[in-house]
């Protein structure tokens, strides 16, 4: 995408130029360009479908205001879908109809040509446990497959082609509203001037059909939220001899009741009890896989977060690397409190002499202190 040229340069018109004026140049390009009067050239065949693709952006209104503003950096989503030189012939088609076949002395019949199937897209939920291990999936995908019976030809075995009674072998026909006589695709061979003698029964004579396929696909572990896995050539199959789509797998993870993650890390809260927080101790921490004791250094203040090594997740493509665990701590202070209880935290505040205090260091201070 990056070494795109710009498409109001590949019209070589200025960038406010006219729905009419960029319409008039695209003709003139796409009749210059077309490959039907440069057979073999590469060169035009590759003009013929910038050209192409430029008109299709750019005589949309709102493609091209998106165009406008990001430029080719959309280019993975807005302009999404106009990949195939097919797309050229679909542009060409809309603007020209079938009125200026004549000039390039064609057969007036529309090719059956091969078209890649689409992508499919199918979305996968996972929890942070799966996420830890990596997973294997069996998706459910319903789909079109290349049809058994005709192997794609569309008919019955032995069966021929015929010539379309409709329009007798042109493909079009002509329609005369006003003064105007339109030429338009023969509805009844859809323009390829040919009718199947027998239509395959299986099918119907699409040449596909649409089947319920079981797809196991690996989820390696550590993957991110809202990654997106490709498999090669799982989508719907092609048609007349194209090749496959791909599959998309969308990668949902479901929140955790202990852990936020974020990248490799994981991070959890744990409530210890105010004597441990004083006295320092050492408490059990759960991880993702088990459970951990972790040292409470005598003296930990509230919101204090600790660090443990290797319990966060997979680092993805790097085996054996794990992210790390924080373990924020908050004090457990306790809200009911019996006769004795009272009388000894009584005692202690005696003793300590107890009373607010006004903090001296900076708000700032205390919360990097919190980081160990
Ligand atoms: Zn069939
Ligand atoms: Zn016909």
């Amino acid at each position: 995408m990056a070494d795109k040229r710009d498409y109001y340069e590949v019209l070589g018109v200025s960038r406010n130029a006219s729905p009419e004026e960029i319409k008039k140049v695209y003709r003139k390009l796409a009749l210059q360009y077309h490959p039907d009067r440069n057979p073999n050239d590469k060169e035009a065949e590759a003009k013929f479908k910038e050209a192409a693709e430029a008109y299709a952006v750019l005589s949309d209104r709102e493609k091209r205001s998106q165009y406008d503003q990001f430029g080719h950096s959309l280019g993975g989503r807005g302009f999404q879908g106009f990949e195939g030189f097919e797309d050229s012939f679909s542009v060409f088609g809309d603007i020209f109809g079938d009125v200026f076949e004549d000039f390039f002395g064609g057969s007036g019949r529309r090719r059956t040509r091969a078209r890649q199937g689409t992508n499919l897209q199918v979305a996968v939920e996972m929890t942070l446990e799966e996420v830890y291990k990596g997973s294997e999936r069996t998706l459910s995908v319903s789909r079109h497959e290349v049809c058994a019976a005709c192997s794609g030809s569309r008919m019955e075995k032995g069966s021929k082609k015929k010539t379309c009674s409709s329009c007798r072998g042109a493909g079009e026909v002509r329609i005369s509203q006003g003064f105007f006589t339109l030429r338009q695709a023969c509805p009844h061979c859809h323009g390829e001037g040919e009718m199947l003698e027998k239509p395959c029964k299986e099918c119907h004579g699409a040449g596909r059909v649409q089947k319920e396929r079981k797809i196991t696909i690996k989820v390696p572990a550590g993957i991110d939220h809202e990654s997106r896995l490709r498999v090669t050539g799982e989508g719907e199959a092609g048609e007349n001899g194209g090749s496959r789509g791909d599959l998309y797998v969308q990668i949902h993870i479901k929140p955790h009741s202990i852990f936020e993650r974020r990248g490799d890390d994981l991070y959890c809260e744990l409530l210890i009890p105010f004597t441990i927080a004083a006295l320092g101790g050492t408490v059990t921490v759960p991880t993702l896989t088990a459970e951990e004791p972790l040292d409470i250094p005598a003296g930990t203040p509230a919101g204090k977060v600790f660090k443990i090594k290797d319990k966060g997740l997979p680092v993805l493509g790097r085996p054996h690397a794990f992210g790390l665990q924080y373990v924020r701590v908050d004090i457990d202070v306790p809200k009911k409190l019996d006769k004795d209880q009272k009388e000894l935290l009584k005692l202690f505040a005696q003793k300590r002499g107890e009373t607010a205090e006004v903090r001296k260091k900076g708000l700032f201070d205390r919360i990097k202190e919190n980081f160990e």
